[in-house]
């Protein structure tokens, strides 16, 4: 399907819209204005921006869509897990998750259509790359999970705040441009007035990826996805990123750490009899100790019948090697999984109707 498409108007980072007011001749009021009813009102049709000359609206939709994203199902799992399921105006489709935390929720939320990855383990691999989100996209999705909790209260606590992780499907750091923009407007305060400290950026782990990362204006926190320390069994495991060598890896990922004066996380997914040996977990903690990393442990979620989880007791031996080191390391437990919401289960729906 051909990709023409009007941008839509959350694709602009927040600090832009002053400049599209003014193209338009409009006072510059408007695009505080306008700022309000995207952001703090969130509304999904032009003519609900109730104040705004008739006019100046239709300036804005000739140039502008002013939705991107369709709700098209959302399921809910016994652990209070809620997974989206979103249409995309190309026909594309979109997953994120709300996971709910002790004392907040996590908004886990996809960057791209699909993933070029190519990880063994992760269900959104299979299909390769579609396409980019754009930042609309990505900003959409954030403000249709914060509408979601608002029409829902998760029931055990009143109004929660989030935390966002890009920790859905595709690899933010492959679709920079877009990512940039979206985090720009997370935390801009005319945006979503969001703290850098609540957003997670999460990836496989390339060094170009990463350098681009150091490079920005992006002060996210950082999840780097290890997996092993093995070069060889890295290169199986994740084949693209796995052409970096680690320890250039582990290096740029102290580099932004440093720079940006919080820890990155290192994320491990456990797979029984690959990669959860003691003496993996040895080698983890010799290149993790006394630098600016915690380590989370994330249990497979099984995909196929070809790899699992190992049991407790060894998930727990390996957290134990890391902390005798000295390296916090924890244990995630995951939700969501009788719903295909966990960690690498994300996935087109067409496609899973396809395998069940
Ligand atoms: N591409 C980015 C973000 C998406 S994946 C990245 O690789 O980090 C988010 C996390 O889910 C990664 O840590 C990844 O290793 C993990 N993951 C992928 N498939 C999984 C699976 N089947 N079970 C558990 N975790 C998985």
């Amino acid at each position: 399907m051909t990709l023409d498409l009007k941008p839509l108007i959350r694709d602009l980072p927040t600090n832009e819209l002053p400049e599209v007011v003014k193209t338009i001749g409009a006072p510059s009021y408007r695009s505080d204005q306008l700022t309000r009813w995207l952001y703090r009102d969130a509304v999904w049709d032009w003519p609900d921006m109730s104040n705004m000359p008739r006019k100046f609206l239709n300036n804005l939709a000739e140039g502008y869509d002013i939705r991107g994203l369709v709700l098209a199902e959302r399921q809910v799992s016994r652990d209070g897990t809620r997974k989206f399921l979103f249409d995309l105006r190309d026909g594309h489709r979109i997953e994120s998750v709300i996971i709910p935390m002790e004392k907040h929720a996590t908004f886990c939320i996809s960057s791209q259509v699909g993933c070029a990855m190519a990880c063994s383990f992760c269900a959104t691999a299979r299909g390769g790359l579609v396409r980019n989100l754009s930042a609309g996209e990505i900003v959409e999705q954030v403000l249709m999970l914060a509408e979601d909790m608002q029409t829902e209260p998760m029931s055990d606590m009143g109004q929660r705040g989030y935390n966002i992780v890009f920790m859905g499907m595709g690899e933010p750091l492959d679709n920079m441009k877009a990512v940039e923009a979206a985090v720009t407007t997370m935390t801009d305060e005319d945006g979503l007035a969001m703290s850098s400290r609540r957003i997670t950026i999460s990836t496989s782990g390339h060094a170009f990826g990463l350098e681009r990362l150091i490079a920005s204006g992006i002060s996210a926190g950082l999840t780097v996805s290890v997996n092993t320390c093995r070069p060889d069994l890295r290169r199986r495991l994740m084949p693209i990123p796995g052409r970096t060598p680690l320890p250039d890896i582990l290096a740029l990922a102290e580099r932004y750490a440093n720079d940006r004066h919080r820890r990155a996380t290192i994320a491990y997914v456990l797979i029984e009899g690959v990669n959860d040996d003691d003496a993996e977990a040895a080698a983890l903690g010799r290149l993790v100790a006394n630098r600016p990393f915690k380590i989370n442990l994330i249990p497979l979620n099984r995909i196929d019948d070809k790899q699992g989880a190992p049991s407790r007791e060894r998930s727990l031996a390996f957290q134990a090697i890391l902390k005798a080191k000295g390296v916090d390391t924890y244990l995630r437990a995951s939700g969501g999984d009788d719903i295909a919401a966990a960690c690498g289960q994300l996935r087109e729906a067409s496609d899973r109707k396809g395998r069940r």
